[in-house]
Parts: structure tokens; sequence; C-alpha cells
């Protein structure tokens, strides 16, 4: 598939997997996946199994990701990890904002915000989430949602900076529930968030950034998701956790 931008397609394994099942699911994806250049795979495992998976793929083409971190650096912050601890495992990327730590954990905008800019001073790359639940969809208010997310979480990033950071549109009426959004609706919110950058930023910046949708991919739906021509990857997260699964949609996206 020929993309303007390098695709990206990240597991989020959220709280699934021991450190042997970890390991299990790494060696079946190294050998699916030991060929593919064309796109960026990150693979976000749990906490406990960073330091492990860190060392199985030291010699391939996984890289790592974490799905949060603290905005701050170090301190009294019981529970928290703070990005140069996920350095130490070669940890790359980090998921921020995820519906699932807006919702359950009363996670903010603000807070996301503080969290993308501490993450990037760390050189660690942001993937974040933003995504309109179904009641704001059917009320018309979608680019609203995203509008207000999409300039709260990026706040006070400069060019360069946004140009590091991956956004993942992921409606949160499709994660975990079978139900993607058609190809249609992922274009329009994809070219709405990159009109969005463009408007705060310019248009070289914004066609640098990459979008990834989030929400019930699967290998059947993979490769027409990632043909829309602003969808520049996927995150995801029941069909991560199998490596046959994860493989075809890599495979599927080419
Ligand atoms: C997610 O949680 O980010 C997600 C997209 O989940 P799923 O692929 O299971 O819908």
């Amino acid at each position: 598939m020929n993309k303007e931008r390098k695709l990206i397609i990240a597991g989020n394994w959220k709280m699934n997997k021991t450190v042997a099942e970890s390991l299990n699911l790494v060696r079946g994806l190294k050998i699916e996946l030991a060929l593919v250049k064309e796109v960026d795979i990150v693979i976000c495992p749990p906490f406990t199994a960073l330091a492990a998976v860190s060392q199985a793929v030291m010699d391939c083409n996984l890289r790592l990701g974490a799905q949060n971190m603290s905005e701050h650096n170090y301190g009294a912050y019981t529970g928290e990890i703070a990005a140069g601890m996920l350095k130490e495992f070669s940890v790359r990327y980090v998921i921020l904002g995820h519906s699932e730590r807006r919702q359950l954990y009363k996670e903010t905008t603000e807070t996301v915000a503080k969290k993308t800019r501490a993450a990037l001073a760390a050189a660690l790359k942001p993937i974040v989430c933003v995504g309109e639940t179904l009641q704001e969809r059917e009320a018309g208010q979608t680019e609203r949602v995203l509008d207000t997310q999409v300039r709260g979480s990026l706040a006070g990033l400069t060019p360069a900076q946004i140009e590091e950071t991956i956004v993942a549109y992921e409606p949160i009426w499709a994660i975990g529930t079978g139900k993607n959004a058609t190809t249609t609706q992922a274009q329009e919110a994809h070219a709405f968030i990159r009109r969005l950058l463009a408007s705060l930023y310019d248009d070289n910046v914004s066609r640098r950034v990459r979008i990834q949708y989030g929400g019930s991919v699967k290998p059947s739906n993979a490769r027409e998701l990632m043909s829309q021509p602003d969808v520049d990857g996927a995150l995801v997260g029941g069909a991560s956790l199998e490596d046959r699964s994860f493989s075809d949609i890599i495979k599927n996206s080419i």
C-alpha cells in the first residue's frame, strides 16, 4: 500500500499477560513479523513485563511502548511510573490519555497534556488518544469533542514535538465492542484532526503527523481502514493479544 506516511501499528495489551505469557506472545510475533519493514510495529505490554520483553525484542523490528506514565519525573507519587524508569527498558513510545484512563481513572485533558510534554522531554514518543462517546456522536458533537481533546492534550507543543507525537483517534463506542468505525467515519475524523493540526501549526507540520485509528481493528477490516488517506496506522487492543491476529493485521495493512 502506497502511503504518504509510514504506517505505525501498536498493540495495547492492557492488563493482560504475565511475564511468561508476554514472552510467549513475543516469540510468535518475532517469527510472524521478522520480514516486515514497511510498518513501525509497537507492542505495549503491562509494566511488569517491560524488562523481560525489552530483552526479547532487542534484536528485532518490534519496538516497545508503555501504556501510561506519570507527568512527574520522580517523588512521592505512590503507584506511578516515571518516563526515566521506562527509558531504562528501552521503551520508545507511551500511550497517553486512553479512554479507559480518562473514563475509569478520571484523567483530565490537562493531565494528558502534562504527560505528553513530560514524555517528549524524555524523548519518548507519545501516542495520544482522543475520541468521542456514542452519545456525543449521535448528538453531532464529534468534531467539537475532538477539537477540545486535540487542542487540550497537545497544548504547548512545538512544531518539532508535534511531529514526534502520534495521535490515536479512538471512538469510544468502537473500543472492545467489535463494532469498528466505517472507513468513511474514520477518514472524516482523521481529516478533521489533520485540518485542526494545520490550523494550529501549518500544512507541512500537519502532513508529517501520524494519526492512528483504534477501535475493533481486526485482520478482516485492517486493509480497508488503512487504505484511507489520513489513516496512518492502528492502535489495537483485543486483537493484539494473539500473535496470528496481530500479525495478520500488520500484513494485511501493507
Ligand atoms: C483500545 O483499547 O485502544 C482498542 C482499540 O481496543 P480494541 O482493539 O479491543 O477495540
